[in-house]
């Protein structure tokens, strides 16, 4: 975990960026982005007393980047997001940040000073990798994700709001030079330009956030991943120097890392609430995790097992599930 204190305002250059982010329309149906602007540009207005915000950084990657690439090679494969495989992040992140911030004040009582503070992750509307930015956490890349020089990009990021008057850090230089790596490699070519994504083309949006059909002419780019995306992440050469999670809870749960598409389709709704207890990919529901895994059956390399495992499947499926089965059988 690594700590460093950012201004409470948002700049300028980053509020227009955002509209206009929104304005484009490339938000797709994350209208909740729409919401709260007053909020996302002086965050300190959740939390009254906030006089400065602690950016902090988490890693989560639980084995090298390596395995996440050749795992990515193979069809037959479900590729999850590495920020997936284990528990919630959510709870995670948010249970570190408050023994953090306990333990600040535990050293503060010992000159009978106290801060008031409240703790967020990907939970309020909050502009993360603006405040990571200028805190000097890392700088953004062109793939719009924080990276640091000395972690690369597979952390979560997290905020402690506190009444503390700490003065601001400063922010870092960017260092993604004429690299274009991750513009080249996004298999939906998602990005606009180096540092504008269209998230309708995203595979993370479209595998996650998105609720309706994934578009037809993106459905064979999306390969074997099923929950989100890693690729504009594995292939960044600052990722070279990311570090490995100390937390057991960001070890794959329920073989996330190692399980066929075959097998992920098998799972019953029953199945898919008891074993992603406590998972992040609970949240997208059985249908959404379906209509993944039938795309994903789309591409993967055509067999017998594949094409009677879509047939059996199609007679029970909802209307948004069947599209996908009849579309991944026209593939196999
Ligand atoms: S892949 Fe290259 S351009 Fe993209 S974020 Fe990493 S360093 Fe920057």
């Amino acid at each position: 975990m690594e700590a460093k204190i950012s201004s409470i305002i948002i700049d300028q250059q980053a509020q227009s960026k955002f509209a206009e982010f929104l304005n484009n329309g490339y938000a797709g149906e994350m209208t909740y982005l729409k919401n709260n602007q007053n909020l996302r540009y002086h965050p300190a207005e959740l939390h009254p007393t906030t006089l400065a915000i602690i950016s902090v950084k988490m890693p989560y990657l639980s084995e090298n980047i390596n395995c996440h690439q050749q795992r990515l090679k193979d069809s037959n494969h479900a590729y999850v997001s590495s920020y997936a495989l284990g528990r919630d992040y959510h709870k995670v992140v948010k249970q570190q940040l408050q023994k953090y911030a306990q333990w600040i004040n535990q050293l503060l009582a010992t000159h009978q000073l106290e801060q008031n503070y409240r703790v967020f992750t990907d939970s309020a509307p909050i502009m993360e990798v603006q405040l990571a930015t200028q805190a000097g956490n890392g700088w953004r890349g062109k793939n719009t994700l924080l990276i640091n020089k000395n972690h690369g990009s597979m952390f979560f990021l997290g905020e402690i709001f506190t009444s503390l008057p700490l003065p601001p850090d400063e922010a870092t230089t960017q260092h993604c030079g004429s690299c274009q790596k991750c513009l080249e490699i996004c298999p939906t070519q998602a990005f606009v330009t180096p540092y504008v994504l269209d998230a309708r083309k995203c595979i993370a949006y479209l595998t996650i956030e998105n609720p309706g059909a994934i578009p037809v002419e993106l459905r064979s780019k999306i390969g074997n991943r099923i929950y989100g995306c890693d690729d504009c992440q594995l292939f960044c050469p600052w990722n070279k120097f990311s570090q490995l999670s100390q937390l057991n809870d960001f070890t794959p749960r329920n073989q996330l890392d190692s399980s066929s598409l075959l097998e992920l389709f098998a799972w019953s709704e029953t199945e898919f609430k008891q074993r992603l207890q406590g998972s992040p990919i609970l949240r997208i529901g059985y249908q959404a995790w379906q209509r993944n895994i039938a795309v994903g059956l789309g591409n993967a390399a055509p067999s017998n097992a594949i094409r009677q495992a879509l047939e059996l499947a199609l007679p029970n499926s909802s209307p948004l599930v069947a599209e996908h089965i009849l579309w991944a059988l026209e593939q196999q």
